[in-house]
């Protein structure tokens, strides 16, 4: 009985994931329930006449309409075929409508009578990935401000810096410090200080729309704008209108040498990156425009080009 067929395809019907066999040249010859679930549910045109489909031809045929991951799929299954690889492992994203889902392929080669042929299986590996985005995302936070810390700052204006550089388009960074904090902290207490600074946290969120754009708490009672494809007259009319909204929050700073309300003071600098370069060119530039700002009265926006 357990040596029979129809025991072995009942045994391999039960497996959740999406297991297919293909030959030396990519047809599939055996493919589990789970797979067919799979077609029908996706309306691919592969479901009911699987053994009519080549499935390396297939992955060819997605490559070549410029889809990154059927090359990738295809690639790995001639490695193992060839024998370049003795397994093929690809963890991809297969969005549907409905839902973000990410799966896992896996190339393993068996041979059987003087024939090799090649398991492909798909595992939805979802709840992983997400696990592991909740986390990454967790550490790129800043607890208090509920928005990116330093360390996710550094990585963003990185990437940002090398995509500019690239598209050659230019780039700016603001640094926002809040004026006369200290001041605030002694006068309202330390409590009534993180109050504000998660106040200024959400009027920083309003200024950044688009995927270029990007605000983090940089330091203690410092704040960071990047700005990516910006100019540096748009980035002062934004930092402008920026600190007329934390001063329009209107928390009170008796003790502040500016208006007895909370101000902030920014920097701002813009550069086309260049590939030598590093982004810590665009933190310093706009961190010598924010000693200005502090060096002539506060509460105001500096820039440097
Ligand atoms: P300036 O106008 O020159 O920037 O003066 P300042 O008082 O804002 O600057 P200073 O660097 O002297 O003081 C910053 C203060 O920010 C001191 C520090 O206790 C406070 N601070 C830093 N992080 C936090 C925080 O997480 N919560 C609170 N409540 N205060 C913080
Ligand atoms: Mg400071
Ligand atoms: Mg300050």
């Amino acid at each position: 009985m357990i040596n029979s067929n129809k025991f072995l395809k009942s045994v391999l019907d039960t497996v959740t994931q999406h297991i297919s066999v293909i030959d030396k040249d990519g047809k599939i010859v055996y493919v589990n329930k789970s797979w067919i679930a799979f077609g029908e549910s996706n309306n691919c045109s592969m479901h009911n006449v699987w053994d009519k489909i080549n499935y390396l031809k297939e992955c060819d045929k997605s490559a070549s309409c410029g889809d990154e991951l059927g090359a990738k799929a295809a690639d790995g299954i001639r490695d193992v075929i060839n024998k370049i690889k003795d397994f093929f492992y690809f963890e991809y994203p297969c969005h549907s409508p409905y839902e973000k889902r990410w799966f896992m392929m896996r190339v393993i080669p068996f041979g059987l009578d003087d024939k090799e042929y090649y398991v492909i299986s798909h595992e939805n590996i979802t709840e992983r990935v997400l696990a592991e985005e909740k986390v990454l995302n967790q550490s790129r936070i800043d607890g208090l401000t509920d928005i990116a810390n330093r360390r996710y700052f550094d990585e963003f204006l990185d990437n940002e810096w090398k995509r500019c550089a690239r598209l050659k388009l230019p780039l700016s960074l603001a640094i926002i410090d809040l004026d006369y904090f200290k001041a605030l902290n002694d006068t309202y207490g330390h409590q009534a200080g993180d109050e504000c600074l998660r106040k200024v946290g959400a009027v920083l969120k309003k200024f950044v729309h688009r995927p270029a754009d990007f605000c983090a708490r940089y330091g203690g009672e410092e704040f960071a704008i990047v700005l990516g494809d910006t100019t540096a007259e748009n980035s002062f009319d934004m930092m402008n209108d920026l600190i007329d909204d934390i001063r329009a929050l209107g928390i009170p700073n008796k003790n502040s040498s500016v208006i007895p309300t909370l101000t902030a003071s920014v920097g701002v600098a813009t550069m086309y990156p260049h590939t030598r370069g590093s982004k810590e060119e665009l933190i310093s530039a706009a961190d010598k425009m924010l000693y200005n700002v502090k060096e002539n009265g506060r509460n105001k926006v500096l820039y440097f080009t």
